[in-house]
């Protein structure tokens, strides 16, 4: 089956008891049994859920994974992927990433005795000088954020497959529309559903997907031991928001594109950090990994001051000022202060990610309205 009839119907079966084609909510706590330890599968609703499982396993297949588990966030699914680690293990992530992650690695997990080494994955061999035999996980998040850099899947997968390492990858920018790393050789793919899955800004949630049924029971025993579930609403929404991705996926693609040059051609625009800009140092990798270019991208101004950056932020009117992606609305956010003012200013700088950058999740508007507002907040 190809993505889009995957999107609407994998995992999905009417219900049993009413034939309802859409997924009911089960807003339950817990399952009466017939006997004691006889029951229809279900137990307690912190371990099994009748719309989590319809939810994990449309996630599944659409990630061309066998195995889906849902969290109640993308960084709890996080969480429980390092949770497969013990004492003294290392981990090796990207230097460019999504802020929280930075901050639950640094500020809750180096205490437990987890290094994490943050380096540049632009090119994966400069992996090898970081592996040692306390490797155990690598963390590739591509496109990166916010600087859209791109991580090589398949060579750095290939690489951890050398050492028996586990790779997860962070796919909230690309979305299984545009991306399938388990297809590249990782193990686990991670999301958060908060962004394109959800897609319409009305939901935190996260999940992992992968293939290796071992893994899957580690996991599965992490997620119902910590606990950190979705509710069976929140499920219900990610599942409604799966079923158009598609087709927003594509306005996302065509109106990135747009906007992309655009911004380019404008005479007061500096940088524009997208992947799709066939001079981009990552196209090549990004045109055989990736469908299409998607809708994240960040800019800079030639006047590179704070200030007029401020003024920017201040000064959209379809854009609207906020932290998250991914949903059908525009958004406009300065990642210095905002998503990614977790990481220690001089780390950020180091990496490229300067004070008067500015990020922008391309929405399903109409794409002259968009290139209109930017154009007169640029001013
Ligand atoms: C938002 C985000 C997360 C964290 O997800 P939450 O649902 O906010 O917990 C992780 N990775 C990336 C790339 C994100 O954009």
């Amino acid at each position: 089956m190809k993505l889009a009839t995957k999107l609407i119907h994998a995992g999905i079966e009417p219900d049993p008891s009413t034939g309802a084609i859409m997924t009911p909510i089960y807003q339950t706590s817990t399952y009466v049994q017939e006997a004691p330890g006889k029951n229809k599968g279900y137990e307690y609703a912190r371990s099994q859920n009748p719309t989590r499982k319809v939810l994990e396993n449309a996630l599944a297949a659409i990630e061309n994974g066998t195995h889906g588990l849902c969290f109640s966030s993308g960084v709890a699914a996080t969480d429980a992927v390092i949770k497969l680690l013990e004492p003294g293990n290392e981990v090796i992530a990207g230097n460019d990433m999504y802020g929280g992650t930075y901050r639950l690695f640094t500020k809750v997990f180096e205490k437990f005795g987890i290094k994490f080494h943050f380096i540049d994955m632009q090119d994966p061999e400069n992996i090898r000088r970081f592996i040692n035999s306390q490797t155990k996980l690598i963390w590739i998040e591509t496109p990166t954020n916010p600087l859209l850099n791109i991580v090589d899947i398949s060579a750095v997968s290939a690489i951890a497959r050398e050492f028996s390492i586990l790779t997860c990858v962070d796919n909230t920018f690309a979305s299984p529309f545009l991306q399938t790393p388990l297809d590249l050789g990782a193990d686990i793919v991670l999301h958060s559903a908060t962004k394109y899955l959800g897609g319409h800004s009305d939901v935190i949630h996260g999940c992992l997907v992968l293939r290796d049924d071992a893994l899957r029971e580690k996991l599965y025993f992490i997620q119902k031991s910590c606990g950190a579930v979705p509710g069976p609403q929140d499920c219900f929404l990610v599942l409604r928001g799966l079923k158009t991705l598609h087709v927003r996926m594509e306005r996302h693609c065509q109106n990135g594109e747009k906007i992309a040059h655009f911004l380019r051609n404008h005479p007061k625009v500096g940088k524009v950090f997208w992947c799709g800009f066939e001079d981009h140092p990552g196209f090549a990798v990004a045109s055989k990994q990736m469908r299409g270019f998607g809708g994240m991208m960040s800019f800079t101004l030639k006047d590179d001051s704070v200030e007029t950056a401020m003024k920017l932020l201040s000064s959209t009117r379809v854009f609207s000022l906020a932290e998250s992606l991914g949903g059908v609305e525009s958004l406009i956010n300065h990642p210095a202060t905002m998503t990614h003012a977790s990481i220690p200013r001089e780390e950020r700088i180091k990496n490229g990610l300067g004070d008067s950058l500015i990020r922008l999740s391309i929405g399903i508007e109409d794409a002259g309205d968009l290139m209109d507002d930017l154009n007169q907040a640029i001013g």
